[in-house]
């Protein structure tokens, strides 16, 4: 009876605990978001996740409001979930998802929710291999095809990367994912409107779940 009892008090006084963890251990500058992001993607990547914030006391602190201490840009790619491949649960990331991290007004102005109204200190431009989008802009600047319906858009904003890297040794696609981040990553870094965050590029290759940021 005593160790149940003991047990009931644990429990009882655990959800308190983990909020207040939640409250004060959160990364609160660029270089501490950044090393959250490579132990969590390590975590991933090595099959040891610890799935965090998905308990009943995070939903609970998350309910009322939101301090993300990371925001993320990828792709829609299925294969690529922000919040899985960085190990990360609720209210951790501000995650952005468009094909090939293609930006329009609407992700800008997502991004500049994170940045300036809930001051999140780091942005990822997380790109990844063989990229479906940065695939099909390939193709379009390789045949010149025009591109139907809204796909346009997409394909459109990722050409300039392919266009940049056709003559580069090595797999076109592959370059062309590189040369889109880092093209999206140099065009975030020259808005003021993000100009409190620090802005880094990476890539998740689908083969080993790792994910490798660019010098910056
Ligand atoms: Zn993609």
């Amino acid at each position: 009876m005593l160790a149940l009892t003991a047990a009931a008090t644990v429990a009882a006084a655990a959800p308190a605990a983990r909020a207040a963890t939640v409250r004060t251990g959160k990364p609160s500058t660029a270089a501490r978001a950044l090393a959250e992001l490579r132990a969590g993607n390590a975590r991933f990547a090595a099959l040891r996740e610890i799935h965090p914030h998905e308990d009943a006391a995070r939903r609970a602190a998350v309910a009322v409001s939101q301090h993300p201490f990371a925001l993320v840009l990828g792709c829609v790619d299925s294969r690529v979930p922000p919040e899985l491949v960085f190990d990360q649960g609720l209210g951790d990331l501000l995650a952005i998802r468009s094909a090939g991290q293609a930006l329009d007004e609407a992700v800008l102005g997502s991004i500049q929710f994170g940045v300036e109204e809930l001051g999140v200190p780091l942005v990822v431009v997380l790109g990844h291999e063989r990229c479906g989008a940065a695939t099909a802009a390939v193709e379009y600047v390789r045949t010149g095809k025009p591109v139907e319906g809204h796909l346009a858009r997409v394909v459109e904003e990722i050409a300039p990367a392919a266009r940049a890297t056709r003559d580069l040794p090595g797999d076109w696609v592959e370059n062309t994912v590189r040369s889109n981040v880092a093209r999206i990553r140099g065009r975030l870094a020259r808005d003021e409107a993000f100009g409190k965050a620090r802005i880094v590029g990476a890539r998740f290759d689908l083969d080993t779940g790792k994910i490798a940021f660019d010098p910056s």
